[in-house]
């Protein structure tokens, strides 16, 4: 049954489908020869309603909307202190893709850049365990955020992987640092699978709505991680979740949100509602380019910026 929220939503992609303006991912093959037509916006709220339009069930790789989540998983896992040991929470104004190391620590500056991502990512789980078993729960983890199995694509991880060397050089400088403590290549191969996990617009509404329901998926009613451990999750996302564009991002949309190159979008309104918006034409910042009219308009029309008194 369609409700007014629908079809506000189908309306607002209306308003946005004709903008052909920005570019695919070119540098991972796999995504550029993905569907630039592509479009779709989902309202998943606190309390387990969800509102779609569009292709909202068409499946995309997560990409880097998988480091807040597994960001979130290592704190659960290691503990906060243990986590900023060896990843920081400063803005960058840097792309995803530099480096951006604090100079006397080695430290990556935030968990929202490619180099941040890359040790969170050996932070999930116990320490110890081998990279198949972080993986596993990594994969488990995201799983429970969205209440369902997620898989990974193997075509999108070996393509990216054929033209990782940034990352791989990321993760060796990491090494030399001993942020990392374990095979460069073996940890970006898991990271690359971590941001190669397959989910819809659908699914990320619900990942982004956990995090705007303290932890507690709306749906499953599980706790999938303790509620201050979101809160660091969000204040992350909302300094750094759209990389060089995160002032931009803060003063017209007001809340926390992460991009990926794939095209997904997402935003967590605390206590509200998780958005998401899947098209997959990029600005330069590597944030899709509808996903980002998208939310100035949810934003404006809802009153959503957080720093806006109602
Ligand atoms: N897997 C991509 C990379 O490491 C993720 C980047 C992104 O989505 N911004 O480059």
């Amino acid at each position: 049954m369609r409700s007014p929220i629908t079809d506000y939503l189908t309306e607002a992609l209306d308003g946005v489908r004709d903008d052909d303006s920005g570019e695919l991912a070119g540098y991972i093959p796999e995504l550029a020869s993905a569907d630039p037509g592509r479009l779709a916006a989902v309202f998943a709220t606190a309390d387990g309603e969800t509102y779609s339009a569009g292709d909202a069930e068409v499946a995309f790789t997560i990409q880097s909307i998988s480091k807040p989540f597994v960001y979130a998983l290592a704190i659960a896992d290691r503990g906060l202190d243990a986590v900023l040991e060896k990843v920081g929470v400063e803005p960058s104004g840097d792309a995803f893709n530099e480096l951006s190391l604090e100079d006397d620590t080695g430290r990556p500056l935030n968990p929202m850049i490619n180099a941040g991502a890359i040790a969170a990512h050996t932070l999930a789980g116990k320490k110890g365990l081998d990279p198949a078993a972080r993986l596993a729960r990594i994969v488990d983890g995201l799983s429970a955020f969205v209440g369902r199995r997620l898989e990974v694509d193997e075509a999108v991880f070996s393509s990216e992987m054929e033209t990782a060397n940034r990352n791989l050089a990321f993760a060796y400088m990491l090494r030399s640092h001993d942020i990392l403590e374990e095979d460069p290549v073996a940890v970006v191969e898991g990271y690359t699978r971590q941001c190669s996990l397959l989910v819809t617009t659908a699914d990320l509404a619900v990942m982004a709505a956990t995090l705007a329901n303290r932890g507690v998926q709306p749906v499953t009613g599980e706790q999938v991680v303790p509620a201050p451990v979101v809160r660091q999750v969000l204040s992350v996302m909302s300094t750094c979740g759209m990389y060089d564009a995160a002032g931009d991002w803060a003063t017209q949309v007001g809340i926390p949100a992460k991009s990926g190159v794939a095209g997904g979008l997402i935003g967590a309104l605390p206590g509200q509602l998780g958005i998401a918006t899947f098209s997959p034409r990029l600005d330069r910042h590597g944030n899709s380019v509808r996903g980002v009219s998208l939310f100035e308009r949810f934003s404006t029309d809802m009153g959503m910026h957080l720093m806006e008194v109602s």
